[in-house]
């Protein structure tokens, strides 16, 4: 199967070309057709299967229409590490390169002013993790009211440093309506039961 046979808008198949990406990885072919029909997906696959792609071409297809307000991102990417979500981002950046899209990094060591700029002009996608993205919540920075997708990655990671309990609270703020797309390489007892509480008959997707 190819990207063009996936569905995907023409401008992210140019963006597609020009980085030699010829054709989906067997986590991509499987998850997004099942993201594209706006279905939850779990996709238990490791890093070097090209998940990343798996999660951020669908969305990235999603958000091409519409555009974001004030403090109210419409995608929700969350990682569990700085380097992860700066990792995340430059795919989003190559990906969305032909996209008129807004991306921002809510990440430590970034400066609070400049994500705050950018907040406050609207943002489609924001990339953090968890406790600077709780952080900003809790002071009213973001607005969670405008989410339509929730992208967990890497979440044994966030089970490692003890993140589920921000997860699970990220996972109530945002809108019961919203598209999970939840990645992880295993599935811990207590993966499996934030899955089970929170993603809507997800499709599973396994490499
Ligand atoms: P990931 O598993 O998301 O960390 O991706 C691993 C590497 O595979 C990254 O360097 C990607 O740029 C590359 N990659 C992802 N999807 C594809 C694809 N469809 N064709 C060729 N390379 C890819």
């Amino acid at each position: 199967i190819t990207f063009k046979e996936l569905g995907l808008a023409p401008k992210i198949l140019k963006a597609l070309d020009d980085m030699g990406h010829e054709k989906p990885t067997p986590i991509q072919a499987r998850s997004i057709p099942a993201a594209m029909e706006q279905r939850d997906v779990l996709g238990i696959a490791q890093t070097g299967t090209g998940k990343t792609g798996a999660f951020v071409l669908p969305t990235l297809h999603k958000l091409e229409r519409g555009r974001a307000r004030a403090r109210m991102p419409r995608c929700l990417i969350i990682c569990p590490t700085r380097e992860l979500a700066a990792q995340v981002a430059e795919n989003v950046e190559q990906y969305g390169k032909y996209l008129k899209l807004e991306m921002a990094l809510l990440i430590g060591g970034v400066s609070f002013a400049e994500q705050d700029r950018k907040l406050s002009k609207g943002v489609d996608i924001l990339i953090a993790t968890p406790g600077r993205l709780l952080d900003q919540f809790e002071r009213g920075k973001i607005l969670m009211t405008g989410v339509q997708t929730l992208v967990v990655d890497e979440a044994d990671r966030m089970l490692d440093m003890g993140f589920i309990p921000d997860v699970e609270k990220i996972f109530k703020m945002t809108p019961f309506t919203r598209q999970v797309l939840f990645f992880s390489a295993t599935m811990a007892s207590e993966i499996k039961r934030l899955v089970d509480q929170f993603l809507h008959q997800p499709v599973t997707v396994q490499i």
